[in-house]
């Protein structure tokens, strides 16, 4: 299992997130190349270690382990794996 992050970090990005993942899974980070050019921030599901530090650090709730995402936010679940597939 993994944590994702889901469509309210969109335009949010504010790295939160990044600064208490102990296995630095988050990207890009800010200051990392493609930061500006993404529209969110994505885990790595083959990085993630499932800690849950990274949820309550979230200021706007995007952050949710795999089984417990919304309905409606499931793509992102894809959208995250997809994002360290290039
Ligand atoms: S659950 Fe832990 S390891 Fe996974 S992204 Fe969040 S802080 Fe990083
Ligand atoms: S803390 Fe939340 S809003 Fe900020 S980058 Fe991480 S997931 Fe996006």
């Amino acid at each position: 299992m993994t944590y994702v992050i889901t469509s309210p970090c969109i335009g949010e990005k504010d790295g939160s997130c990044v600064d208490v993942c102990p296995v630095d899974c988050i990207h890009p980070a800010p200051g990392e190349a493609e930061f500006e050019g993404v529209e969110m921030l994505y885990i790595n599901p083959e990085e993630c270690i499932d800690c849950g530090a990274c949820e309550p650090a979230c200021p706007v709730t995007a952050i949710f382990e795999e089984s417990a995402v919304p309905e409606g936010e499931k793509q992102y679940i894809q959208i995250n794996a997809d994002y360290y597939k290039k």
